[in-house]
C-alpha cells in the first residue's frame, strides 16, 4: 500500500497537485512578494535579498511569513 501521505500544513494548504502562488512576507524587511510554490530556484528577496524561498524535493520551502494564496 502505497500512497500513504504524511498530513503537512502545506498538503491541507494545497490539495491539488498543481502549483499555487503565494504571498509571503519577507522576515528581515517586510517586504512582500509573490512566490511560486513550486519554485524550482532559490527565490530571494527583491529588497534586501533574504532568502525567502528553497526547493525542497518539489515543494518550495518557504521562509517568510505566507500572507496569501493565490490559484
Ligand atoms: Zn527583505
Amino acid at each position: 500500500m502505497n500512497g500513504v501521505e504524511i498530513v503537512t500544513e502545506w498538503n491541507n494548504l494545497i490539495p491539488k497537485p498543481r502549483g499555487t502562488f503565494i504571498r509571503v512576507a519577507c522576515p528581515k524587511c517586510g517586504n512582500e512578494q509573490l512566490l511560486y510554490s513550486h519554485a524550482v530556484n532559490i527565490v530571494k528577496c527583491n529588497v534586501c535579498g533574504e532568502i525567502l524561498a528553497q526547493p525542497s524535493g518539489g515543494k518550495a520551502g518557504i521562509k517568510g511569513e505566507k500572507t496569501g494564496v493565490f490559484e
